[in-house]
């Protein structure tokens, strides 16, 4: 019986989104993905996850369940929120194995380290990178997870500016690569820096991750100010009741030729 309902919400579980597999711009979309691997799925729970497995990443569970709690308690604190529900947390052992995955088909393309979708509030992610990035990828996706849950999307008309969602996540992440923040300091060194009220999408920019970085740095400026004054943080439950009436969020994927969380 356990088996069988095993096997039946990863069936759920691992259904590709078919809004996604079916847009008309796109008929062939995932179509050609090349599958090598048959994954026999497993599930193991934890407070705030369910981890789905293969066999041959069991050694890694016990890690993997740690940094994906500690980055519940982290979020979780931080943004105020908790989540109904347990997050579907899909594991990889490999990049390649990961690029295989078939929730929403090419997706994971080369330069994708991670990803999180707003549907099932699934994330994916490989586990061949240090613990160190690995951590800060499962914060990441996480973020999004309450970040979905925090402002349906469903229920809102409009974009989210993609700043709002990505730099909360690389915010919550709390690291700052090198490359990264030498981005914002030529953008502001070059007086490139958008109004926040005009940074939609990816701002025009050629590099995608300096609009996630100028994200990033706003929300690190929000941090500082609150610290100071007490106010709300960016993103609340309360403030989304606002937001919620009249945007919505949609995902996407840019490629660069560093591997990073989307
Ligand atoms: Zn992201």
């Amino acid at each position: 019986m356990r088996a069988a309902l095993a096997a039946v919400a990863a069936a759920i579980v691992f259904a590709p989104l078919q809004a996604i597999a079916q847009t008309p711009m796109v008929p062939y979309f995932g179509k050609n993905q090349i599958r090598y691997t048959n994954f026999r799925w497993n599930i193991y729970t934890t407070d705030h996850f369910e981890i789905y497995f293969y066999p041959e990443e069991e050694q890694h569970l016990e890690r993997i369940a740690g940094y994906a709690e500690s980055a519940y308690q982290h979020v979780s604190s931080d943004l105020k929120h908790d989540l109904a529900f347990k997050v579907p947390l899909i594991i990889f052992k490999t990049s390649s194995e990961f690029q295989q995955e078939n929730v929403i088909p090419g997706a994971a393309v080369e330069g994708v380290a991670a990803f999180a979708e707003p549907e099932r509030d699934r994330m994916l992610l490989p586990l061949d990178e240090p613990p160190d990035l690995l951590y800060r990828t499962i914060t990441h996706e996480l973020t999004h997870i309450f970040q979905f849950d925090i402002i349906p999307t469903s229920l809102i008309r409009r974009n989210l500016p993609l700043w709002l969602n990505e730099g909360g996540a690389d915010y919550e992440a709390g690291y700052w690569d090198p490359l990264d923040i030498m981005t914002v300091r030529d953008a502001a060194v070059a007086d490139i820096v958008p109004k926040m009220s005009e940074m939609e999408g990816y701002g025009g920019f050629n590099n995608p991750r300096l609009i996630y970085n100028l994200g990033h740095a706003c929300y690190e400026r929000s941090a500082s100010s609150r610290s100071a004054t007490r106010s709300a943080p960016p993103i609340t439950a309360a403030t989304s009741r606002r937001i919620r009436r009249r945007r919505r969020s949609s995902r996407r994927f840019p490629r660069s030729r560093r591997r990073q969380a989307i």
